[in-house]
């Protein structure tokens, strides 16, 4: 007899046994291939899941083995390679398999759907397009530049999206062409080498530079490449590509979540001849999907892609690229809780080829990591422009009088930079008018009904919204619970900083960049071309500025609220306080004019502060590694967290309570001293969330295998605990957040 072995999408941690379909003749049986999609009856719905292999046994009885119903691929989809990855991941998170593999997958073939043909969108002139006379349009430059385009090309063939990013266009600027009958566009299979250009010349690496290329082998290391702000990291990336290229093998590069922008994908197409392809959330599934499926064939030789693009399929890979790798984003918060930089560095690991982790703020457990010689250490300490780094200031706001959060001596700094025509940028990491509603008479304050949260007000949408449940309310015009009119608005966000700066400053252009004002597709681009004109202008924003982007003009930076981070609940506050402030004042100067970063506080003296404003990042991490070591967190112990959510805490106490005790006087349980420790139940910091009362349980061990094993114990435990079946419960190994 044959068993078709299965994982499916489920949350249970097993796989899952079946009998080939009806009527399939032995000979097929054995012809089908380990990672093929087969769908199957679950209850009473059908699931498609992932041949793990054929079996001659099964411990299913036979009354309840049920039959596949159909084969949904002829051959595998998942290669082995990825396969075995997602199991170790699976392991390593304690996650279902089944879900892992189906994470592995592009969305549109979790379903049953075929795998994209490679079809592509082109676009090529109109009659009326082809009878335009030279220089029309002059007036829409954008317009101009992409009917040069489809004018210059071969007229036939047309022109791709990625013509016109690599032109810095995008599909909005075509499409008024097409609106105007001057376009159309038209469904083409894709040409790979369509449009070949003679590729940009690199500049001559620094000799930092170059040694770090020099340095990064063709086999398995990693490296991590710490480069303050414009230091040329990428242009380190670009040429070890260029060599991976060069071997015939492929790149992946992975960058945070709002880290890509048009102007990077421009940068990859200039230096290379060959097709990029991406996957990141700002694509349609099928965009995705073919972007994975362009990388499977080995079409594609260097993929760009958020989190989840670790597990596309590369058949030759030759090099991982992780940038930013300090970015929360890397790390899934929700459902399959992995680090798509740690998977990146197994994966390394086992098809032998180089990783490099990059930044200007490494990552505390990175850092670690290169100082006990695990990982190379490489510094670029000079900017590659030769502009030099700003000089970060504090600014004492205690005991001063505020404008609306601005200190007299950060407007001055506005004033004269903007009468030196020079663009400004003020960095506040709430978005929104104001956090709190409050009433002057009684003191009430506007709170989610669902979460353990306080409203925050919309001054523009006269809403009061939640940004932990996203729910919604109407501004009220008194307070709910004493009628007074007496209602304040209390603290800052980016709206009213906005608003603030708009008055103080009215002949000049103040854009705001945040969630509510780039949520429509292309808005974050048309501001950002707004800046590169090099207008003098104010930029308002939260962390969404602070990555990635390279503004030639910006020379002062303001961050007006910082100082939360220093007392978070989270033991990674400081952390990533302090990446931010760097990222952020790394926007100032980058170019030839020199740039200046001042910083409100109230906490003038603290000893983070001062060493990240005197010394340097890499001084304030040692002092947070130091720390660190005392209470034996992160890199020094390792950390995995049990939630439970539930509308009644007592149940979702208990039930980690119960794993807790079942685990200590299991028969299976390590009773030496140094078996992990446990810490709780607890209720989380933000006790209710979205109607849910959310318990946790703390696991710390001074090894990654004390640590397993406590966590294995305690899911098996989990998984036949009665209570676990009405209680949403989830494992989170090297959290991220505590919350
Ligand atoms: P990072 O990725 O470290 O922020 P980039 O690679 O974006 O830095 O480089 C910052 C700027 O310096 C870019 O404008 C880039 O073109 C330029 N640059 C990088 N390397 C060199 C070099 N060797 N010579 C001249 N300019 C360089
Ligand atoms: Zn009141
Ligand atoms: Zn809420």
């Amino acid at each position: 007899m044959h068993y078709l072995r299965l994982a499916l999408p489920t949350p249970l941690r097993r796989s899952f046994d079946y009998l080939p379909p009806e009527g399939l003749s032995e000979q097929a049986i054995e012809n089908l291939e380990p990672g093929c999609r087969i769908v199957v009856p679950f209850g009473p719905r059908q699931l498609i899941g992932i041949l793990l292999e054929i079996s001659q046994d099964t411990d299913v009885p036979a009354a309840k083995l049920k039959s596949a119903l159909k084969i949904f691929d002829s051959k595998a989809i998942i290669s082995s390679d990825i396969i075995k990855l997602c199991q170790w991941a699976s392991s390593y998170y304690q996650h279902a398999i089944g879900e892992v593999l189906s994470h592995a997958l592009p969305v549109l073939l979790r379903k049953q759907e075929d795998i994209p043909q490679q079809m592509q969108t082109r676009w090529r002139l109109t009659t009326e397009g082809k009878g335009l006379p030279e220089g029309a349009l002059k007036r829409a430059p954008k317009q101009a530049a992409a009917l040069d385009l489809l004018q210059y090309g071969d007229l036939d063939l047309g022109i791709s999206i990625e013509d016109l990013t690599a032109a810095e266009l995008n599909r909005s600027h075509i499409k008024t062409l097409v609106d105007k009958g001057l376009a159309h566009s038209f469904e083409t299979q894709i040409q790979p080498s369509a449009n070949p250009h003679q590729p940009e010349t690199p500049p001559t690496l620094n000799p930092q530079q170059a040694l770090a290329v020099n340095s990064i082998s063709q086999h398995y290391q990693c490296s991590l490449l710490e480069g303050i702000t414009g230091s040329g990291k990428t242009e380190v990336y670009l040429r070890l590509i260029a060599q991976c290229l060069e071997r015939g093998q492929q790149a992946l590069v992975l960058i945070p979540e709002i880290g890509l922008t048009p102007q990077t994908l421009a940068r990859f197409q200039r230096r290379f001849n060959t097709q990029v392809a991406m996957m990141h959330s700002g694509r349609t599934d099928r965009e995705r999907a073919l972007a994975w499926q362009q990388g499977r064939s080995g079409q594609a030789r260097i993929i760009i892609g958020t989190r989840s693009a670790i597990f596309a399929e590369l058949p030759d890979l030759g090099l991982i690229i992780i940038d930013e790798e300090h970015d929360s984003s890397f790390k899934q918060q929700d459902g399959f809780r992995y680090s798509a930089r740690d998977i990146g560095i197994k994966r390394a690991f086992d098809a032998n080829t180089p990783i490099v982790l990059g930044s200007a703020t490494p990552s505390l457990e990175t850092l670690h990591n290169a100082q006990q010689g695990r990982y190379q250490h490489l510094k670029l300490d000079q900017r590659a422009t030769g502009a030099s780094l700003p000089p970060l200031q504090l600014i004492d706001t205690r005991n001063s009088a505020l404008q609306n959060g601005f200190s007299h001596e950060t407007l001055t700094a506005i004033h004269e930079a903007l009468n030196q025509n020079n663009q400004i940028l003020v960095f506040i990491n709430r978005r929104g008018f104001a956090p709190t509603l409050m009433c002057n008479q009684c003191g009430h304050i506007a709170q989610c009904k669902n979460c353990d949260a306080r409203l925050t007000v919309h001054y523009k949408q006269r809403a009061l919204r939640c940004h932990h449940c996203e729910s919604q309310w109407p501004l009220p015009r008194q307070c709910p619970d004493c009628h007074s009119q007496d209602i304040d608005f209390k603290g800052m966000g980016t709206e009213r900083s906005e608003q603030t700066l708009q008055q103080l400053f009215p002949n000049t252009d103040v854009i705001r960049i945040d969630r509510d004002t780039t949520s429509r597709k292309n808005a974050m681009q048309d501001m950002v071309d707004e800046v590169h004109k090099g207008e003098p202008c104010i930029l308002v924003g939260t962390q969404m500025l602070a990555k990635g982007h390279h503004f030639p003009d910006v020379t002062l930076v303001v961050v007006l609220d910082i100082d939360g981070g220093l007392f978070s609940a989270d033991f990674r506050g400081p952390e990533k306080m302090g990446q931010l402030l760097i990222q952020v004042a790394g926007r100032a100067g980058r170019e030839s004019k020199p740039g200046r970063v001042l910083v409100q506080t109230l906490q003038p003296e603290h000893p983070f502060l001062l060493s990240l404003v005197n010394s340097s990042y890499n001084l304030f991490a040692q002092q947070l590694l130091r720390e660190r070591e005392v209470l034996g967190l992160p890199p020094y112990g390792h950390l995995a967290i049990f939630r439970a959510e539930h509308h009644n805490l007592n149940e979702a106490e208990q039930l980690l309570k119960d794993l807790r005790l079942h685990s200590e006087t299991s028969p299976a349980a390590n009773k030496t001293p140094q078996q992990a420790q446990c810490l709780g139940p607890l209720p989380a910091p933000m006790i209710r969330k979205a109607g849910r009362f959310r318990a946790q349980l703390i696991l710390r061990a001074d090894n990654r295998p004390l640590l397993h094993k406590r966590l294995q114990l305690m899911v098996a435990i989990a998984e036949q605990h009665p209570l676990a079946k009405k209680i949403r419960w989830s494992v989170d190994v090297d959290p991220a957040d505590m919350y």
